[in-house]
């Protein structure tokens, strides 16, 4: 069985006709589904929509929050409800298209854990889409993998790839990163995107700067999680090894009777590395302590196991 996951949010006028496609696309290929919509505090009319198709249909089922939390915690909480083996999110505004629902799960049966969708052919404003474009193409350089688009909501999963990472904050962007980097495989499939026809779109251009932050977050999490101090540390020595060399040097005019040396600027460039320097390191000791507590804790799952023999 596959789950899908609908994260809504003010989207009553859409959320009926989306069914509808689904429901055509599962009796054609023959997919046996439960729908899970996550309705994340909207004030319209939607979740009154959402139980009106509950009642005629009982694989459609959904989760109400008390007020918006947003798109990741809307996925995390389908993910916790959802009971299938493979799980499919996608939009609710009608722009992600269902019939791409079967290209999608031909991939997964391919060998792939995660199949994102890439929206080749674009219907947003520019200034959504060329944000994106550099985004994406920062990802890849920097962590991977190359993907040409890792923002689309329409996506496939194996349910284990998804309940092995932590979703919060605004992290959905990052899905495809997070699996990736715990060794999951990665791909993507061009999908039809639609315009937006009824309701707004909830994220504007600022996300194009809280994407890019948390873009050094995952990357800082997925390279350093387990050993800031290699970060923090390394950063830190280089900078003590500088004011050191400049100490040094002070030292050396100052034995040999070249003074004063007080009015050096090299004084002052020392001093500042080696206070940053040190700064640096016991941050580094203090990250170092949280993680070591989080692993003992042993909540946090650091490696991922495809296989075992017993
Ligand atoms: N959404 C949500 N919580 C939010 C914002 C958005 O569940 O706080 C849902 C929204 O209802 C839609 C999907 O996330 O189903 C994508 O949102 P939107 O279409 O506004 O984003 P865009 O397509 O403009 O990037
Ligand atoms: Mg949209």
């Amino acid at each position: 069985m596959i789950s899908i996951i609908i994260p809504t949010y003010n989207e009553e006028e859409n959320v009926g006709q989306l069914i509808a496609e689904i429901d055509a696309v599962l009796a054609n290929d023959n997919i046996e589904a439960e729908v899970i919509f996550v309705d994340d505090g909207s004030t319209d009319g939607s979740w009154q929509k959402i139980i009106d198709m509950a009642a005629n249909d009982d694989r459609i089922r959904g989760v109400r929050f008390r007020r918006n939390f947003g798109k990741a915690a809307a996925l995390s909480a389908g993910i916790a409800k959802a009971r299938g083996d493979i799980i499919i999110t996608m939009d609710a505004d009608l722009q992600d298209n269902p019939k791409e629902i079967p290209h999608l799960l031909a991939k997964i049966d391919e060998g792939y854990d995660v199949v994102s969708g890439w929206k080749k052919i674009r219907h947003d404003p520019w200034h959504k889409v060329m944000p994106s474009r550099i985004f994406n193409w920062f990802i890849g350089k920097i962590c991977g993998p190359p993907l040409h688009d890792h923002n689309c909501g329409l996506k496939c999963y194996k349910a284990e790839a998804l309940r092995e990472v932590t979703l919060y904050g605004e992290l959905h962007r990052f899905i495809t990163v997070l699996t990736y980097m715990r060794g999951f495989r990665v791909t993507e499939i061009p999908v039809e995107h639609r315009p937006r026809i009824h309701g707004t779109s909830k994220y504007g251009v600022k996300r194009f700067l809280k994407g890019l932050l948390d873009l050094i977050t995952v990357r800082f999490l997925t390279g350093y999680g387990q050993r800031p101090q290699h970060a923090f540390g390394a950063v830190g020595s280089i900078a003590f090894v500088f004011g050191l060399a400049g100490m040094i040097y002070l030292a050396v005019l100052w034995l040999t009777g070249v003074r004063p040396i007080g009015t050096r600027p090299i004084l002052m460039y020392s001093v500042v590395a080696l206070l940053f320097g040190a700064q640096l390191a016991s941050v580094g000791i203090l990250a170092e302590l949280f993680t070591s507590y989080n692993m003992s804790a042993g909540t946090a799952r650091f490696y991922s196991i495809s296989d075992e023999i017993d």
